[in-house]
Formats: structure tokens, sequence, C-alpha cells
């Protein structure tokens, strides 16, 4: 037994319920919007614990959760790891099969489930040898009809408000998440208590995504989707007011908790933005409060930014992975870029950022060469530090094609600024090969999704006979567009900063694009759904065919 607590999550909490007693915890649920202290959430993590003991979930035991953000979720946060236990955090987007699978690779003892995602669950379980074994507890105080499972308020009730917390190793697994390759099943990423410790102090700097005791915390970002990127714990180790938002929140739910709370940080994907910007349009909404917005997980439009400043609040840029517990870069302006002029403070700010602190990163060319900082060349972006994994949970034959010689193969293209910044230009396997040249499937989208009548696009690449790929353009117009001219419209706006070598050959309308379970563009689909093996018949000019360049 080491003789004190090491890089641990639990001093986090003694923390703030120590010197934040009466700082607030506030979640909407299916129950209405419930609000407690630091002091009694660290008494009903206590009762958790004991009532985790109880069961019979022991030191190294798997338990899993199937929740959305809400305060009862956050108690599985700090109780589950700080007994010793790995909370494994089940994406409910996943189709049964991939859930099947991680429950049975977890080996998961018990799992904590929310009222609504039960019928999901109980769907999964049917029938699955997977399974077997493994106990339920719903996430509220009454029983759910789908599901034999114990009331969450049923489960922790009578239980001690005190807990002897054991000192635990640091390389103790705390967490575990599941990320879905293209193909074949989830890959697991254990995340030790070092790693959530070392990631949390790194988001903490000035260089990530810093926090204070004074701030109103929200992540949007689901709690099951790489700890809704760390923001329990970071907000919990700044002592800062928690929000959580609860079961699928929309717009309205999102913009009346920043009213109501006074958040001051949010963080979630682009499309949560995207239809809060929406709503503002046609509402009156008072953002007042609101210094920051985390974007990440897909790449933040320039237009949200712009969008974002006009209203006084930062968008910070950030990147990660699920390997990266997730944070990766944040586009935090360098000290001497901060008197530049609007316009070329964007041109960093857009990008995917400067690595935070503790990460460091190569980048390789297709001749296993490190390419120039120089915001043209291109290559893969390999990481390494102390909250990026090793390795992939029980996969060696993925570990052999991820992991070399320590680092992590991230399959992001990108190029590196003079100044360090990162930005993505593609993922590896999207990245479109016309005529032996790469075109960035991502920046057409952005760029098209500039457009205000456009309210999403997605660009792929399609086999050509002479060129081998060109880039098909899958557009989900705005209600009011006019989809007689729009084609030519974003044709314009393209040709102003592309050459015509890069255009789409067509651009065809769909009702939307296809997501995958954490909410990214999902290629694989709309390749399988939209287009079958040939170039799609468009309406786009001739003069988009690199031929004529
Ligand atoms: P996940 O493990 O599901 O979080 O997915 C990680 C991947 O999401 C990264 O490897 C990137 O391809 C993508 N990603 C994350 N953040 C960004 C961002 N800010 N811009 C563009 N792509 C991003």
């Amino acid at each position: 037994m080491p003789g004190g607590t090491d890089q641990t999550l639990r001093p986090f909490l003694w923390r703030a319920a120590n010197l934040y007693p009466d700082k607030e915890i506030v979640s909407r649920t299916h129950e209405g919007i419930e609000r407690y202290t630091y002091s009694e959430y660290d008494d009903r993590t206590a009762q958790l614990a004991n009532a985790l003991e109880a069961h019979g979930i022991e030191e190294g035991d798997r338990v899993a959760t199937f929740c959305w953000n809400h305060h009862r979720h956050f108690e599985t946060y700090f109780a589950v790891p700080t007994i010793g236990a790995q909370l494994h955090t089940i994406n409910p987007l996943l189709p049964d099969e991939h859930i099947q699978y991680i429950v049975d690779n977890a080996d998961d003892q018990l799992i904590f489930v929310d009222d609504s995602l039960a019928p999901k669950l109980a769907q999964a379980a049917a029938d699955a040898p997977e399974f077997e074994g493994v106990d339920f507890v719903v996430m509220s105080s009454t029983e759910t009809e789908t599901l034999d499972a114990t009331p969450y308020e049923e489960f922790v009730e009578g239980h001690s408000t005190e807990y002897d917390w054991p000192i635990l190793d640091e390389d103790q697994p705390a967490g575990m998440c599941y990320t879905s390759g293209t193909t074949g099943n989830p890959k697991g990423v254990e995340y030790t208590h070092k790693m959530l410790w070392s990631h949390t102090m790194a988001t903490l700097t000035p260089q990530g995504i810093p926090m204070a005791d004074e701030d109103v915390v929200m992540p949007v970002v689901p709690m099951f989707h790489v700890n809704a990127w760390g923001m329990p714990f970071t907000a919990t180790a700044a002592g800062a007011k928690h929000v959580y938002p609860g079961p699928s929140p929309d717009p309205e739910d999102i913009v009346h908790l920043i009213e109501e709370e006074g958040v001051t940080i949010s963080a979630g994907v682009p499309t949560v933005w995207l239809g809060l910007m929406d709503y503002a349009e046609d509402n009156d909404v008072d953002l007042s409060t609101l210094d920051t917005v985390i974007v990440g997980g897909s790449a933040a439009p320039e237009s949200m930014i712009r969008w974002f400043d006009d209203r006084d609040v930062e968008l910070l840029h950030a990147w990660g992975m699920t390997e990266m517990s997730p944070l990766g870069s944040v586009s935090q302006l360098k000290g001497g870029l901060q008197d530049a002029d609007y316009e070329t403070q964007l041109k960093h700010r857009k990008k995917q950022g400067l690595t935070v602190p503790g990460i460091e990163f190569k980048v390789i060319d297709e001749n296993d060469e490190e390419i120039a900082w120089d915001g043209e060349e291109f290559g893969e972006l390999w990481v390494r530090g102390p909250w990026v994994t090793k390795e992939y949970f029980m996969r060696p034959e993925a570990n052999e094609e991820d992991f070399e010689d320590g680092w992590l193969k991230t399959g992001d293209v990108v190029t590196v600024d003079e100044e360090g910044y990162i930005q993505i230009v593609d993922r590896a396997k999207d990245v479109i090969k016309s005529g032996g040249e790469w075109i960035s499937s991502v920046e057409l989208e952005n760029a098209i999704m500039a457009h205000d009548d456009v309210a999403e696009a997605a660009v792929v690449g399609v086999p050509h006979e002479k060129w081998q790929e060109r880039p098909v353009a899958f557009v989900v117009a705005g209600e009011d567009a006019d989809t007689d001219t729009l084609d030519e419209e974003i044709m314009d706006l393209l040709r102003e900063d592309y050459p015509k070598w890069w255009l789409p050959d067509a651009i065809e309308y769909i009702d939307e694009v296809p997501k995958t379970a954490t909410g990214k563009f999902s290629k694989k689909d709309i390749r399988e759904e939209y287009t079958d093996g040939s170039i799609v018949e468009g309406s786009v000019p001739e003069e988009a065919a690199p031929d004529d360049d």
C-alpha cells in the first residue's frame, strides 16, 4: 500500500466538499430540476459507495452506466472509481450487437440505466447471453416498466454517508469507454486514476480549458462520451457549480438552463450549437452569463465562431479522442497573437489548436517522414502523453495497427502551421484522392456549411475511372432554401477559395446526414446509402471536372 494519495480522483472531491460545501449541483431529470450542494453530493457519493459494496462490488470490478447527464450519473463518476472499481460508460446510441459485445468484453457486473433508456437496454439484453448475471439499477426513485431493476433511491437508501475511502494505486483503472471504429467491434479504452488526474490538471491550465470556482459549468456533451470530455472531474477540481442538462436536451432546454443557472462555460459538438444558433434566431435568448463555449468532436465552422464572437462569447475549438481521455488540443491564442487583428486571430482560432501541456506530437507523411510545419504539408498525427492510452482493452490486433513505440496513431490527417497550430484536414480514410492529389472533405464541408441556406453538408469521395476518386457533396438544405439556385451559390462560394478540381462533381440534397453513435457524420453510411460505387449524377456544371484546370 502506498503511504498517501497519489494521482487519484478522491482528493478533487474532498477539496470541493470541504472548501465549497454550499456550491450547487443542478440537474434536469425526468422528475424535474433537482439541486443540492457539494456537501450533500459528497454524502450521497459515500452512500452509493456503501451500497455498491453491499451489492458485492469489489476493487477491480466494472460497473456500467447507460445514462444521460444528471446528478445521479455524476454520483457514479466519483463513487465507483474511488472505491477502486471501474466506471464503464456505455453509449446508448450504439446498435444492440455492439452493446452486447461491450458488456461482455468489459465483464460488467452492474448497470445503472435511465428510465427513458431502459427499453433500449432491455431490447439489447433480451435473450443475450452476454447479459447473464448482470444486475440493473434504474436512475429514479421508482421502478421502471421494461426492466427488472432496483430504483436508485432504494439502492442507496439507508446506507451510511461515511465511507472509509481506500488509498488507491494511481495505476488502478478508474474508467472505461469504447470507441467505435468504422469496421468491426468497438475498442475499449481504460482510464487509470493517473490518466484522469493528469488530464484534469492539464485541462485546467490556461492553455487548456481553464475553470475557476466562480464558474458555472454545463457539459452538454454526453457523459457516456469520454466522461463528457472530463468536465465533471475538472469542474469538481475547480470547485465550480455544475449544471447537468439531463435526457436529450433540446435547444430550448439548453438556453433555459444557461439563463436560469447563469452558465459560464458549456461544451458540446457542433450540432448542439447549430441548434442553439437556430433557436436564437427566432427567440429572445439571453447568453450574457456565458463566457466560453467549447466545441469539439467535429470541426467548428468559422461562421459559428463569428456568431458567438458577435455575442461576446468565446468559442474554444478543441480536438481530442476517446483514446486521449479525450483532450489533445485547444485553439487558445498564443501570447504573440493577442494583439493581432481579428482575421489573423480567426485564422488560428478556427484550427484545432495547440496541444495542451503534456502532449507530444509528430506528423508522419506517406513516406514515413515528418512533415514541415508550414500549414501546407500534411500527414497522420501521432501523439503521446500521460493521458493517452497505450493500448486497447484485449485487442492485440488493433494495438499492432494503431500504436508504435509508445505513440498513438490518431488516424487524423493534419497540417501544422509555423506557430504550431494543428488543423485536421481529414480522417485518413476519408481524404479524397483525385488524380494523385488530395482533397480535404472536411474543408469542403465547412465551406459549404458556411452558406446560410445549408443546414449540414457531408462530402465523400466516389470512385472515378480517370481520377480514382471525385468529391460529391450531400447537402441538407435549410428550411427556406431554394434548391434551384442553391447549387450555383454553393459552387460560387467554393470557387472563391478552392481550385476547380476541388469542386464537387455533384451536389445531392438529402433530408439528414447519417450520424455515428457519437454524433459524427457517418461517411460509411453515406457511401452505403447514397452511392452505388459509381459517380452520382448531379446537377453541377461540367467545369468542376479536374481536367480543365
Ligand atoms: P472520438 O474518439 O469518438 O471522440 O472521435 C475522435 C475523432 O473525432 C478524432 O480522431 C477526430 O477525427 C474527430 N474530432 C474530434 N475533435 C475534432 C475537431 N475539433 N475537429 C475535427 N475533428 C475532430
